[in-house]
């Protein structure tokens, strides 16, 4: 693969969205089918860097999965399996020994040649509109907090930035208004090259050793940042920012934000839910959170009520069971473990032998609580583990566990230990 540095095209003209190149290398990556890595002497694509996901698009109509930078040098990931509106490309098995490579895509980006580029502008814009969101954000907490933003993740969905200290609520629905009085404003964003000399007096975020030139993207007012990412010429641009979650993390707080476009499709799936919502409850959006609350509540008091239901049927089903037996053991197809156990409780003062509750069904198994005053319990829970493979076990007054078997195979089991 070649080693030469490529030239970032993209950071003199963030807005730039085709180029030309000379292919440097193209192998195939490693581990793969259909994949190969293409360096070029130069281009507009912008690698996953600084926590930002790559762009998208082609080169030479060959679609670009993945872009990544090491040591200067800009690797672009490209599929050139054949897809299924080109059947008519014969794959190329001989050369390569692979089946769905198709040959004529291969051939336009072999070493030497010449390629045009091209990057998915929707894509790149909405990047941009984030991550100059971010930077006044980020601007802002370092100013009145003086925290860092110490883990940046900008990906399609989401945008989450972690600051090195606490921010309440309130501070941050603050600092979300004032970033958007900061887009109002459509300021210029200012994209510099300082010399060493000036660095060292400069007052910046991200301050950490680089080597080669820095690039630093300044907000006037609000931020100066060191930063390699294409960046919205004015602040204008970015159109709105929106705090869409925030959570104490690491010691101090995660904010997840977006920006633009990306924020206005969020806005409207959030409304979507409400209508329905809205729809579901008859009601305004004002009254949906009230309704949920007491939705909830009546559910609750349901389930209580029906617990209670089902313990007297069973309190029921326990005095009905005939007194001259040993060994009391009962099938129930929905119990919740505080009913199994307290159902077994009463059965073990009853019956002198072995009391078992099995909850559950042929198809999904048993859950099992089984008690004794006299007999040892662990054997039973013994042979339930060999022969249809239970789990579990306890003390010899009481076992707990689960099987996965039909009542029939259970019941037969049962019978032999405790004959
Ligand atoms: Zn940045």
């Amino acid at each position: 693969m070649s080693t030469q540095e490529t030239i970032r095209l993209y950071d003199n003209d963030a807005y730039a969205t085709e180029f030309e190149a000379a292919v440097l290398s193209c192998e195939p990556k490693a581990d793969t089918d259909n994949l190969y890595e293409v360096v070029l002497d130069q281009t507009l694509f912008f690698p996953e860097e600084g926590g930002q996901s790559p762009d998208k698009g082609v080169i030479n109509g060959i679609n670009v999965v993945d872009v990544q930078i090491k040591n200067g040098v800009i690797i672009h990931t490209v599929d050139i399996a054949v897809t299924e509106n080109e059947a008519g490309s014969e794959p190329d098995k001989t050369k390569h020994g692979k089946t769905n490579i198709d040959k004529t895509k291969l051939d336009k980006i072999s070493a030497g040649s010449h390629i045009s580029g091209k990057i998915d502008w929707q894509h790149r814009f909405y990047n941009m509109q984030q991550h100059s969101g971010e930077h006044i954000f980020s601007g802002i907490v370092h100013s009145r907090f003086g925290f860092e933003n110490v883990g940046f993740h900008l990906s399609d969905s989401v945008v989450t930035m972690d600051f090195s200290g606490v921010i309440s609520p309130e501070d941050i629905a603050d600092i979300e208004r004032e970033v958007n009085v900061a887009i109002t404003k459509n300021i210029p964003v200012e994209v510099t090259y300082p010399s060493k000399t000036e660095l060292e007096s400069l007052e910046y975020r991200s301050k950490i050793e680089i080597e080669g030139q820095v690039r630093i993207v300044t907000v006037p007012g609000y931020d100066v940042c060191a930063c390699c990412a294409p960046h919205v010429k004015r602040t204008g641009e970015i159109g709105m920012l929106k705090v869409m979650n925030y959570q104490n993390y690491k010691g101090g707080v995660r904010i997840s934000i977006l920006c633009g476009f990306r924020a206005l499709e969020a806005f409207r799936q959030k409304s979507q839910i409400i209508s329905e919502l809205m729809g579901i409850f008859t009601t305004n959006q004002e009254a949906i959170i009230d309704n949920v609350t007491k939705l909830k509540a009546l559910n609750q008091s349901l389930k209580s009520e029906l617990g209670s239901a089902k313990a007297e049927i069973l309190d029921y089903k326990i005095a009905s069971l005939p007194t001259d037996i040993d060994n009391a053991i009962l099938f129930e197809a929905d119990l919740d473990s505080n009913a199994a156990r307290s159902c077994v409780n009463k059965l073990v003062e009853k019956y002198s032998g072995v009391s078992a509750v099995f909850t559950g069904n042929d198809e999904d198994g048993y859950s099992f609580i089984i008690g004794s005053k006299n007999v040892d319990c662990n054997n039973i829970a013994a042979a339930l583990r060999n022969k249809l493979e239970a789990r579990g076990g306890g003390k010899p007054v009481m076992v707990q566990g689960s099987v996965k078997a039909a009542r029939n195979k259970i019941e037969r089991v049962l019978d032999d230990v405790l004959e």
